[in-house]
């Protein structure tokens, strides 16, 4: 793992926080481990790995797993970490929900909740409602506050992660400017962060799901929209400001359709569900015949991404057609992005995929059209692990990366 070393501060023991993370980040990633192995793996010297395991035992984030094979003289004590050490908070402001979890630090769940909201409501009947669940799951958890670590919050973009600012999410009324991190870290008196959804997504792919173990990935979404997450030597990538990885504005077509962002021709405006159900729609305008055209009238205004791809599934060509159009589209950009960032993984995730799984398939065999030979081959393009459930554990990863990161963290207090 590459740490930011420019967050640390300039006066603390810098060399004894790294060597401690670099210590438990090989426990937790390749546990159960020796002493020994430990010390041959990072160099450090024998005493120092005993320091350093003396210290992370008091205090319970490590435990013992049993013996392993002596090699001569007594079999070696392994050592594992203990994922129950501290717990993480993870809340997901949707467009009509708030969910939140408590998870260990594997991400495993000991409370869920989630409170249907109002989009039309306010910012302040919303925020009640985020304080509601929160408080809810502490309840239903039995821990109490000195056992959680932290709150991670993922909203509708755009986010400003430093500042822990919901910088504008259209779709909310009212939800503008608000300093929720803030707000969140106030109430609760614990370490808050607060991330864009789509940024969370690629965070916990990589610490939970199909980017785990990987350093370069770029995270794909395609839902009504079209959100993406660049993930550069571990870290995501937020560029300046409102942050990078707007994937689904890239141009396609300068003259091409409205897009929601006002500008023409962007791949959100051609690959996205919003974009394949208008399609549909404009298609059977221009008198395209399917058996479904009936079927499809009916429904109108109630037309959905999940009837289409329904649709498609059932055999209908012409719901086949316009996804099978849209991946082609949608391949473009990717190609496009992969020219930019040279990943590991392109990890395609969102309704689109979760709906009508061949989509991947189409995607894979336009970007292969279209990408410099010599590495296609290097770059895997892979679904989703985590589903509908990236973004919340996507909240959670980055109270939990932050907790590796920042080690010393886990040593303050009084030992367990
Ligand atoms: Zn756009």
């Amino acid at each position: 793992m590459i740490l930011d070393l420019s967050t640390f501060p300039a006066n603390s023991n810098l060399m004894k926080q790294l060597n401690r993370s670099q210590v438990l980040n090989l426990i937790r990633n390749q546990g159960p481990v020796s002493k020994v192995q430990i010390a041959e793996v990072t160099k450090l010297t024998f005493p120092a790995v005993v320091n350093i395991i003396t210290e992370l035992s008091q205090r319970g984030i490590i435990t013992e797993s049993g013996y392993g094979h002596s090699v001569g003289g007594r079999k070696p004590v392994l050592l594992k970490f203990n994922p129950n050490f501290k717990y993480v908070i993870a809340v997901e402001l949707e467009l009509h929900h708030v969910k939140a979890m408590i998870v260990n630090l594997d991400a495993e769940p000991v409370a869920k909740g989630d409170i249907k909201i109002d989009p039309d409501s306010g910012s302040s009947t919303i925020l009640n409602q985020v304080y509601k669940v929160i408080d809810e799951i502490i309840e239903v958890s039995g821990l109490s506050m000195d056992q959680i670590y932290g709150i991670g919050i993922c909203s509708p973009g755009p986010v400003d992660h430093n500042q822990g600012v919901v910088l504008n999410a259209p779709m909310l009324k009212d939800w503008n400017n608000i300093p929720l991190r803030d707000m969140v870290a106030q109430r609760y008196g614990i370490l808050t962060l607060l991330e864009k959804d789509a940024n969370a997504a690629a965070i916990g792919e990589l610490w939970f799901g199909a980017a785990k173990g990987k350093e370069n990935v770029v995270n794909l979404i395609v839902n009504y929209g079209i959100g993406g997450g660049i993930i550069i030597d571990r870290r995501i990538y937020r560029g300046f400001y409102k942050g990078a990885g707007e994937i689904g504005h890239l141009t396609i077509n300068m003259d091409g359709p409205q897009c929601s962002c006002g500008n023409q021709g962007c791949l959100e405006a051609y690959s996205s569900g919003v974009a394949i159900v208008r399609k549909i729609k404009e298609e059977l305008q221009r008198g395209v015949e399917t058996p479904y055209k009936e079927k499809y009238e009916q429904l109108g205004d109630e037309l959905t991404l999940k009837c289409v791809t329904d649709a498609a599934l059932d055999g209908d060509y012409l719901a086949i057609n316009v996804i099978k159009d849209s991946a082609r589209i949608l391949a473009v950009g990717i190609a496009n992005t992969i020219h930019y960032f040279s990943p590991e993984s392109i990890i395609l995730g969102g309704k689109l995929f979760a709906y009508y799984p061949k989509t991947l398939e189409i995607v894979k065999q336009h970007v292969k059209e279209r990408v410099l030979d010599y590495f296609y081959d290097k770059i895997s393009i892979i679904p989703s692990e985590l589903g509908d459930n990236a973004d919340i554990i996507g909240a959670a990863s980055m109270v939990i990366e932050h907790l590796f990161d920042y080690s010393e963290q886990l040593l303050s207090g009084d030992p367990a």
